[in-house]
């Protein structure tokens, strides 16, 4: 079974092709690198013992997309592939409707070029928007506040069109909540450009020594401790989750949505006191204002996953922490990081 991989040379796309080798996939990885690194994929391809074929290739480059299908007998596609910061969206928006929006057109005109209509999408939580009753089941209206969230919310409706025009795609539509931490062996993870702008990233990076202190954005809103709550997500846990979806989707027929999310939320302060209790570094940090849209409280109820894919996260917010630091110190400048770090042989 062959599966292409696009985007898998980024963050949640790498630690997803780990679980499809080891799953005994064959997979073909797109990626134009554009935030993210070759050595990401030499290093899945150490964990795993196992081959993969990339190809750097832009999703706007419809030519060169479609000759990668000319190469290969592709069974079906992971669409991780597109631009992801909320706050360059709102200064860039047309990059991100022509990157996140062309770039799925060309795909899906080549898939249905070749037959190839079987897809496991990368949405997100943020098509639920400023939602106030938590927690989110799949069923709730649609709404959302920035330009990369929008581009989610229309990739969504396209792909519902497809299946309308043509019974025979199978399309699952991941809503991701918040994707942290790394895989176990400390070999790949999150490598933000510049200063993050999440949560975990910020707190691995002054505990490694690169921030000096993390800024919490209000403690005024209505949770137990007054900090935002987040349902924070393992990455492992989200890369099996896209395992189970393929298994569906190669199964079935329908365009179907499903959350993968824990079901459970942590404040921002929680997340800090499990970080400094697993690591034994102290996280100094300020109460500052609230970040402009952001919602004081976000998590899934993902009894849909649960069921229909059989699919359940297991790893809690220590492991998370652990896993995240364990990527940090092994490598403090991320895949730039020299020196071969400890769990390479
Ligand atoms: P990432 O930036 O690490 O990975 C995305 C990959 O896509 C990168 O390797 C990038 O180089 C590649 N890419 C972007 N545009 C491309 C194009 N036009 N052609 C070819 N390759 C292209 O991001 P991630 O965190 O791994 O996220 C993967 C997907 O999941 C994205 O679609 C993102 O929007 C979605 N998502 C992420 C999160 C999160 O918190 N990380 C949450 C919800 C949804
Ligand atoms: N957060 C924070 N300081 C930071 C980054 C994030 O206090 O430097 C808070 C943020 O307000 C939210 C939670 O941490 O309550 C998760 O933020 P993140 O950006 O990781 O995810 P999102 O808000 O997109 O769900």
């Amino acid at each position: 079974m062959k599966v292409l991989v696009t985007g898998g040379a980024g963050y949640i796309g790498s630690h997803t092709c780990v679980e499809l080798l080891n799953a005994g996939y064959k997979i073909i990885v797109v990626d134009n690198l554009s935030n993210s690194k070759l050595v990401a994929l030499e290093r899945v391809k150490e964990i795993t013992g196992k081959e993969l074929e990339f190809y750097n290739v832009d999703l706007l480059d419809k030519v060169a997309l479609y000759q990668v299908f000319s190469n290969h007998r592709i069974d079906a596609v992971i669409h991780f592939a597109g631009l992801k910061a909320v706050g360059e969206s709102v200064s860039i928006p047309l990059k991100y409707y022509h990157n996140n929006i062309t770039g799925t057109l060309n795909l899906c005109e080549v898939m249905q070029a070749f037959g190839v209509n079987r897809m496991v999408f990368s949405s997100s939580a943020t098509v639920y928007g400023l939602q106030e009753d938590v927690p989110f089941s799949e069923e709730i209206p649609l709404q959302t506040t920035n330009p990369y969230g929008r581009t989610k919310l229309m990739v969504e409706e396209i792909l519902r069109d497809l299946y309308v025009s043509n019974q025979n795609w199978s399309i699952a539509l991941l809503r991701y909540f918040n994707p942290v931490g790394a895989h176990p062996s400390g070999y790949i993870g999150e490598d933000p450009s510049g200063i993050p702008n999440n949560l975990l990233p910020f707190i691995t990076q002054v505990a490694v020594g690169k921030l000096s202190e993390l800024k919490v954005f209000g403690n005024d809103y209505d949770t137990h401790d007054g900090t935002g709550v987040r349902d924070y997500i393992h990455v492992v846990d989200l890369a099996i989750g896209h395992i189970r979806a393929l298994e569906n989707v190669l199964n079935t027929a329908g365009v179907k949505a499903y959350n993968l999310g824990t079901g459970t939320g942590y404040s921002v302060l929680d997340m800090i006191n499990a970080f400094e209790k697993v690591t034994g570094i102290a996280i100094p940090y300020q109460i500052v204002d609230r970040r402009p849209g952001d919602i004081g409280t976000s998590y899934a109820n993902p009894t849909k996953a649960n069921k229909e894919l059989k699919w359940v996260a297991h790893k809690g917010i220590e492991e998370m922490c652990k896993d995240a630091w364990r990527w940090q110190s092994y490598n403090p400048n991320g895949f730039d990081t020299k020196v071969k770090h400890k769990a390479l042989k």
